[in-house]
């Protein structure tokens, strides 16, 4: 049989994963087409679509068009720019990516959690402008960096300990670090198996010296770091998102940061992309911000784009994708396009 797969988003110099293609008689279509129309007309006949499935626009209005394909495979973790109900109904199998950054991400919020910690930012801007120095009396202990806490005394509060929230977990208590996390998802003992004290919500806010934020954005989770969060927070606690800007209520976090609730922030997202100009927290030296690239490394990047294309090819094969993200299809999309070997 031959298969025609069609790369909607394909960057010079970027490996795809072309060359898996050649063990199956395929035809490969490449551009980058970011609006429905484009995409319609340059997919119709595919049996394969690679896309960024978080941003393209992959909607009933593109999916109905589809005569034959069998699989979307998507470029990213987030997959909320497709129709998963049209392609259930069109029996469409949808992946993502959801194992490139594990490594990056938790390693952004660590961090983040020893340059909030050792007041990095604050001490490198001293030197630079004044040279002063710590050995040569107490002043910049006394003014720049007091409080200061032993990283081996202190607790991280992880909410959301799925796959980066995990990592982040095994990373701190590396450092010898007290782990303690809020998810109500992870079944009983695993936590432990981790090393992590399992701690309902407002005792992870309380007795946390760092929060770090691991939650997908939900309609549970949206907002879910509010002012009433924040207050119950120590004054020199510090708040870390590497998940999702919307997860935190902004004004409330800028509010928390002014009045002191807590003592500063490493923030990679923020509710809007890229950050406004006049966002207050850009002007604020207990922050820093990382612009949404907790994800990114050459060795992260390079499995995101490559990573797809095996997708295609397992179900090329007529075998189910390993990212499929709708197995409730899985017996049809089997009857229809599997293969016993
Ligand atoms: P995951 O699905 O493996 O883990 C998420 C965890 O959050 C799960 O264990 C789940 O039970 C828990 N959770 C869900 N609702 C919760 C709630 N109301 N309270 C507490 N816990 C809850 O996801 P992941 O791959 O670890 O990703 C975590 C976050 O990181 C996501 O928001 C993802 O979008 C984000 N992310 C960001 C970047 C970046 O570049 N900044 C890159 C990758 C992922």
């Amino acid at each position: 049989m031959s298969f025609r797969v069609v790369h909607t988003y394909a960057l010079p110099g970027v490996d795809h994963g072309d060359a898996l293609l050649e063990s199956l008689d395929a035809t490969l279509g490449k551009g980058v087409w970011l609006n429905e129309d484009d995409i319609i007309s340059n997919t119709k006949d595919a049996d394969a679509i690679i896309g960024v499935v978080s941003r393209q626009p992959f909607n009933r209005r593109v999916l109905e068009t589809l005569s034959k394909c069998r699989i979307i495979a998507g470029i990213a973790i987030g997959f909320e720019a497709v129709d998963l109900a049209a392609a259930n109904e069109f029996g469409i199998a949808v992946t993502n990516v959801p194992d490139y950054c594990l490594d990056e991400v938790s390693g952004l919020a660590i961090g983040f959690m020893l340059a909030l910690g050792h007041k990095m930012l604050q001490i490198d801007k001293a030197v630079r402008e004044r040279q002063i120095n710590f050995t040569g009396g107490r002043q910049a202990a006394d003014e720049i960096g007091y409080p200061m806490f032993r990283m081996h005394d202190q607790t991280l509060g992880i909410v959301g300990l799925g796959k980066i929230g995990t990592a982040a977990a095994l990373k701190a208590r590396g450092l010898g670090m007290r782990v303690i996390a809020y998810d109500p998802y992870v079944l009983d003992g695993v936590m432990e198996s981790h090393g992590v004290t399992p701690v309902d919500f407002d005792t992870l806010l309380r007795e946390s010296d760092f929060v770090s934020l691991h939650t997908p954005l939900t309609p549970e989770t949206h907002n879910m770091f509010d002012y009433e969060a924040f207050k119950k927070m120590k004054p020199t606690c510090y708040f870390i998102n590497t998940a999702r800007g919307k997860c935190v209520d902004e004004p409330a976090l800028i509010n928390a940061l002014q009045e002191g609730l807590i003592a500063g922030a490493g923030i990679d997202v923020t509710a809007e992309e890229p950050i406004a100009a006049d966002n207050p927290l850009i002007k604020m030296p207990n922050v820093i911000l990382t612009g949404h690239s907790a994800f990114y490394s050459t060795a992260s990047d390079a499995e995101l784009f490559y990573k797809p294309m095996t997708q295609v090819v397992m179900a090329l094969r007529g075998k189910w994708p390993l990212y499929g993200l709708n197995p409730e299809i899985k017996g049809a999309w089997l009857q229809k396009w599997g293969t016993v070997s």
